[in-house]
C-alpha cells in the first residue's frame, strides 16, 4: 500500500484560497461578504488535522453526500435544497472536503458550487436529451471498452469519481455502484486488445482512474503495456482538480514506469487552480508526463471569453497544455448548462491570435449519437479563387496568399516552355 499523502503538505488555506479567487475576479460586494464569511470555520472540519486533510483517502472517505453536511458550510438556496433531495437515486451528490472548501458560501453562482451541487434545473428533461449522448454503448465490443476509432480505445476502469459533475456525459454510468472494473471483465478487455492489432492507444477513463489504488492501477497499466502493439497509454482524470492530495510521489513514481503515458485533466474554471493543484500538476509534469486539459463549455460558468482566456493562460503556467474545449453533450438533464455553438466559436475567436498559440485548445462538438469529435473553428478563409486564397486574420484584416499554379506549370512543361520560365525566374 502506498503511504498516505506527504504529511508535510500544507492544509489548503481555505479562507486565503477564497481571497485569491476574489483577486482574480474582484467584486466589491461579494468581497465584503466574503471578508466576513471567511472568519467562519466550517464546524464540520474544525477538528481536522493537517495530516488528515492532506490524505487523499481521508478526503474520499469524508466526501459530502448529504444536505445536512453541505448546509454546515454554505448557505443553500431553495433551488439547491430541492435539487439535492431529488438527486437521490440519480447522479448522487458527492464533494470532497477540499473541493467544497473552495465553494463560495454565499454566492450560489460560484462556479465550484454550480458544478457540484444539484439544482432543480437538472430535473427538466429536454426533447434533445440523450441517455448515451456520444453513442458509446453501441461501440462497446466488451463491457467497459469503447472502440470507435480504428487505432484507439476508451477503457472505463471505474465508475467512481471524487466529485460528481452535474453535467457529466456518462451520468448513466458514473456513481451507480462506485466500483472498479472486475478482474474477469478486465481479462476480456485484454483478450480483445491482444487480438486487435490496429489498436495502438488506450485511454483509461471512467469515472476516474486515479481513484484506483496504486497497485490496481499499476496492474492495469503494466498488462496493457505488455501488449506489443499498444504504443501509448493515456489517462483522463479530474482528480488533480477535485482531489489534488491523490497526486503523491508514490503515484508519480509508479506512473513513470509506463511511459509514453499522457494525462488529460478536466479543468473548468480558473478558480480551480489553487496552490494544491499547482503542486499536483508540477509533480506530474516533473515525472515527465505530458499534461493536457479538457474543458466542457458551461453556461454561466466558463462561457465568457475573459474567463476562458484566464483559464488557458493559468493552465500554461502550471505546465498543462489546453487541449480541448468540448461543446456540452446532450446528457439527460443538462440543458441548462449548454451554450449555443456560436458562443464557443466566439470564445475561440477571442483566443486565437490574442494569446499564446500553445494556450489555444481545439473546440469540438462530440457528434450526438456517436460520430466522434468534430472541430469547430471561426472561419478564417474568406474565399478561394484561381491561384489565390483570401484569408482573414485575428484582427479582421484581409490577406491574399498566392497558391502555386501547378496546372499552369504542367502546361508549360508539356509545351517545352518550362526552361523559359526558369530563366525568367533566375533573371
Ligand atoms: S469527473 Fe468526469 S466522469 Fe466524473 S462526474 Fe465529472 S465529468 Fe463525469
Amino acid at each position: 500500500m502506498e503511504p498516505a499523502s506527504d504529511p508535510n503538505l500544507s492544509v489548503p488555506l481555505r479562507g486565503a484560497e477564497r481571497t485569491l479567487q476574489l483577486l482574480l475576479f474582484p467584486n466589491p460586494v461579494v468581497q465584503k461578504k466574503m471578508e466576513e464569511a471567511k472568519e467562519i470555520v466550517p464546524p464540520l472540519w474544525r477538528e481536522v488535522s493537517e495530516k488528515e486533510w492532506s490524505d487523499w483517502r481521508w478526503q474520499l472517505r469524508h466526501r459530502i453526500t448529504t444536505f445536512e453536511q453541505l448546509k454546515e458550510i454554505i448557505d443553500l438556496t431553495s433551488e439547491e435544497i430541492e435539487g439535492i433531495k431529488h438527486s437521490k437515486g440519480r447522479l448522487a451528490l458527492a464533494v470532497t472536503p477540499y473541493f467544497a472548501s473552495l465553494m463560495d458560501p454565499i454566492n450560489s453562482n460560484c462556479p465550484i458550487r454550480r458544478q457540484a451541487i444539484p439544482r432543480m434545473e437538472e430535473f427538466h428533461l429536454s426533447k434533445n436529451d440523450m441517455v448515451d449522448p456520444c453513442g458509446e454503448d453501441k461501440d462497446s465490443p466488451v463491457p467497459g471498452l469503447v472502440h470507435r476509432y480504428p487505432d484507439r480505445v476508451l477503457l472505463l476502469v471505474t465508475d467512481q469519481c471524487a466529485v460528481y459533475c452535474r453535467y457529466c456525459t456518462r451520468r448513466r454510468l458514473v456513481g451507480s455502484h462506485e466500483r472498479a472494473i472486475t478482474q474477469g471483465n478486465f481479462e476480456e478487455v485484454l483478450k480483445y486488445l491482444r487480438s486487435h492489432r490496429k489498436v495502438r492507444d488506450v485511454l483509461l477513463s471512467g469515472g476516474d482512474p486515479l481513484l484506483l489504488e496504486n497497485e490496481r492501477l499499476e496492474e492495469i497499466l503494466s498488462r496493457l503495456r505488455a501488449i506489443p502493439h499498444i504504443e501509448l497509454l493515456r489517462i483522463g482524470t479530474r482528480v488533480p482538480v477535485t482531489l489534488p492530495q491523490r497526486i503523491t510521489g508514490g503515484l508519480v513514481r509508479m506512473l513513470k514506469k509506463y511511459h509514453p503515458l499522457m494525462i488529460s485533466i478536466h479543468f473548468s474554471h480558473p478558480k480551480e487552480i489553487t496552490d494544491q493543484v499547482r503542486r499536483a500538476c508540477n509533480e506530474l509534469a516533473d515525472g515527465g508526463i505530458p499534461l493536457g486539459s479538457q474543458t466542457v463549455l458551461l453556461k454561466g460558468i466558463n462561457d465568457k471569453p475573459y474567463i476562458m482566456k484566464k483559464l488557458v493562460q493559468e493552465l500554461l503556467k502550471i505546465r498543462v497544455r489546453p487541449y480541448y474545449i468540448y461543446q456540452c453533450d446532450l446528457a439527460m438533464g443538462t440543458e441548462h448548462f449548454r451554450t449555443s455553438v456560436a458562443t464557443g466559436i466566439q470564445i475561440m475567436e477571442k483566443l486565437r491570435g490574442h494569446t499564446t498559440g500553445y494556450a489555444v485548445p481545439t473546440y469540438v462538438v462530440d457528434a450526438p449519437g456517436g460520430g466522434g469529435k468534430i472541430p469547430v473553428e471561426p472561419v478564417y478563409v474568406v474565399s478561394r479563387g484561381k491561384g489565390k486564397i483570401v484569408l482573414r486574420n485575428y484582427e479582421g484584416k484581409i490577406f491574399e496568399y498566392p497558391e502555386p499554379n501547378i496546372i499552369e506549370f504542367k502546361k508549360m512543361r508539356a509545351n517545352g516552355e518550362e526552361k523559359v520560365v526558369q530563366k525568367k525566374v533566375m533573371a
